[in-house]
């Protein structure tokens, strides 16, 4: 078994959360592997960068998610993942999915639908907790 550390962004602009759609049609949040010597946060903030093209600000940190999954050349060797998730706000809307990476498109969906469209559970619950952050600082602001 092998560990793989990522780190990703749960992106507000407005009242909606940045989701990217991968060729298969899942709808996911961006993500990517840690680069030696940099911090979760920079990792975070450059995946959001790299994949979907928004240059955003990291708001709170929301948590961490772990799954496991097979690699794709041996069915017996099992890679455990660990993903830390950053809440940040964009200043725009203007995405750009990154094809080579097998996005195929990127865009801002209404908090009230996001959680839906999300492929996996795990994400569905950081962004529940995102969402909750949000409506806290909402509340602050008032
Ligand atoms: P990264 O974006 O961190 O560079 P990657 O694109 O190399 O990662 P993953 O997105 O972790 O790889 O996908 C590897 C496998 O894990 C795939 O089979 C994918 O379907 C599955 N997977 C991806 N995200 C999740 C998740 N949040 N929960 C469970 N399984 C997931």
């Amino acid at each position: 078994m092998r560990d793989e550390i990522s780190a990703g962004g749960v992106v507000l602009f407005g009242n909606a959360i940045l989701l990217l759609r991968k060729f298969n049609g899942d709808w996911v949040l961006p993500k990517g592997k840690i680069e030696l010597g940099e911090s979760h946060e920079d990792t975070a903030l450059r995946e959001v960068c790299e994949e979907t093209g928004i240059k955003a600000d990291i708001l709170k940190y929301l948590g961490e998610i772990h799954y496991t999954y097979k690699e794709n050349w041996d069915e017996n060797k099992e890679v455990h993942k660990i993903v830390y998730w950053y809440l940040m706000q964009s200043k725009n809307m203007n995405t750009v999915p990154q094809k080579e990476e097998g996005f195929i498109d990127a865009k801002f969906i209404h908090i009230d639908r996001v959680v839906a469209m999300a492929r996996y559970d795990d994400e569905k619950e950081i962004i529940k907790v995102a969402i909750n952050e949000i409506k806290k600082l909402n509340e602050e602001n008032k």
